[in-house]
């Protein structure tokens, strides 16, 4: 029996211009836990009208409200409290984010912190935001006056939720959008601290307003609503191309960040310790369901079966159990459809590679969403596991003669989101990490972002980036001003005529 937090929800409702609602038809649907897999609670399933009331009311604060035209100090104070409020409950916060998702306690903490710090990050960044100004001496001045676009559609996924989730929010509220954000179905917990916190914070009611519901009606009536004119979203490749075409019919603006399938490259002039570790973590942290995830290790000929052999050792030592628990470096899968399509690829890698470490469910772990760290060896480039986003604990290991080769490798998968580059040889370094398929790559280290840094795929892996001053670009308008400083010059269309007369 894993742990249960006090005080556990058995509603999880709407939030709607400053109000906890139901939704207007009734319908639930039923929350689970990983580990028990039973219900804990029902959460409103939103439908059109919800969304329909939820976009009225941000649309509302946005026309009629204080916060778009708020001096960014004055909006960047309310995003430093927020800040402050999920730090002071970081604690809390990771719990009931272990709860429902299934991510070792240490590793949700840090994603709260993470989620802290991108308000912090944003509130800074908007504060110092400066805009092009450009002069034509004696003749014109013309300056760009940002303007926030309006009500912002947010749509996340379940994985590290939370997080997800500020990444959004921070820059479009720094921006001066008002939004409705769509929380993933499978984990719709942590979401619904959001707006006591906002309302402690001090932001305006209608700012933030929360719709829960399944993706093929919630966020598809979110995503078709006249009044979003600009939608982010984060989850599939395939999702990610519904929306797009829901999105062509309102011209609206997207920012996609979808799936991965990302190649660590690993040289035999590597320092194979740091590689082996950062490998090791790349792929099976936050249980393998990372979009960065480094699912893929693609290795030089010389050393290939002493890393694989050392990483299959590691990976079958890695404690998989109670999330909870501040020992478990894997917990269970946030969901039992998740686990059973992570455990197909587990199957399937059975005739396409040849089985290291792991390979099903973990011993004595005979309940809950468990899947042991699996490793499979000599994965050919056209395997599905080699293709195919899995999303869970689970790496193809594919050896390599040529760098010619590694980057063909690397690059033969529809997806671009990551690449982690390990070799000691600084020329071939950055030669290859220019040349690799990803919209960031790592050069000897696993995935740690300086939040200033562009986020986002190429491929099928996403479209814009985010990040830093890209994130605000993406929630605000850049309207050009032309200020003339004098007499224009201008053809007299129509004088010419009337002179002669
Ligand atoms: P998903 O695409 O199933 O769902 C994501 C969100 O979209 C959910 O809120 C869902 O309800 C909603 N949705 C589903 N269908 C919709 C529709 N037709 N219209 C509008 N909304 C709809 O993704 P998931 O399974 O929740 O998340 C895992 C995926 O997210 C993986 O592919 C992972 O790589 C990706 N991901 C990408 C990044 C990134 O930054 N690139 C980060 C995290 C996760």
């Amino acid at each position: 029996m894993s742990h249960v937090p006090d005080g556990l929800p058995q509603r999880i409702q709407h939030h709607i211009g400053g109000q906890l609602v139901d939704g207007i038809s009734g319908r639930t649907f039923d929350v689970l836990d990983p580990v028990s897999n039973r219900p804990y609670a029902t959460s409103a399933a939103g439908q059109a009208e919800d969304v329909d009331r939820a976009v009225a009311a941000a649309r509302t604060a946005f026309t009629d409200g204080p916060w778009p035209t708020m001096a960014p100090r004055a909006r960047a104070r309310v995003l430093n409290r927020i800040a402050d409020a999920v730090e002071a409950q970081d604690a809390r916060l990771a719990e009931l984010e272990t709860f429902d998702t299934g991510l070792p306690i240490t590793q949700a903490l840090g994603q709260a912190q993470r989620a802290a710090e991108n308000f912090r990050f944003f509130a800074d960044l908007v504060v110092a935001q400066s805009d092009d100004a450009y002069q034509v001496p004696g003749r014109q001045l013309n300056y760009v006056h940002r303007r926030p676009v309006g009500v912002a559609g947010l749509i996340t996924p379940w994985n590290t939720p939370f997080m997800l989730e500020s990444w959004k929010l921070a820059p479009a509220l720094a921006a001066g959008c008002t939004v409705v954000l769509k929380p993933a179905e499978f984990t719709p917990l942590s979401a619904s601290l959001w707006a006591q916190i906002f309302s402690d914070a001090g932001l305006p009611e209608g700012v933030f307003n929360l719709v829960n519901g399944i993706g093929e009606e919630a966020g598809d009536a979110l995503v078709k609503h006249p009044d979003v004119p600009l939608i982010s979203f984060t989850g599939e490749s395939t999702t990610g191309q519904t929306i797009f075409g829901n999105c062509a019919a309102g011209l609206k603006g997207m920012s996609m960040e979808l799936g991965g399938k990302s190649p660590a490259i690993v040289f035999a002039d590597a320092d194979l310790d740091a590689a082996l570790d950062s490998t090791l973590f790349g792929v099976f942290s936050l249980n393998g369901e990372r979009c960065t995830a480094g699912s893929r290790i693609i290795v030089e000929r010389p050393i290939y079966d002493e890393f694989c052999s050392r990483f299959a050792e590691r990976a079958r030592a890695i404690v998989v159990g109670d999330p909870h628990d501040p020992a478990t470096e894997v917990g269970p899968l946030v969901h039992p459809d998740h686990f059973a399509k992570v455990m197909s690829y587990v199957e399937l890698g059975r005739s396409e590679g040849r089985l290291l470490a792991g390979g099903g469910r973990p011993d004595g772990l005979e309940t809950g969403n468990y899947v042991a760290p699996t490793v499979f060896a000599d994965v050919a480039p056209d395997a599905r596991i080699f293709q195919e986003e899995i999303f869970g604990p689970v790496v193809a290991l594919t050896p390599f003669d040529t760098d010619a080769e590694a980057l063909a490798l690397a690059n033969g998968v529809k997806y671009g989101l990551a690449a982690y580059v390990w070799t000691t040889n600084l020329q071939r370094a950055h030669t290859f990490a220019q040349s690799v398929d990803a919209g960031m790559v790592w050069l000897n280290s696993h995935n740690v972002r300086d939040l200033r840094t562009p986020f986002g795929g190429v491929k099928a892996s996403g479209l814009g980036q985010e990040g830093g001053y890209r994130s605000l670009d993406f929630y605000t308008h850049q309207q050009a001003i032309h200020v003339s400083l004098g007499p224009v010059h201008t053809a007299r269309f129509g004088a010419v005529a009337k002179d002669r007369t």
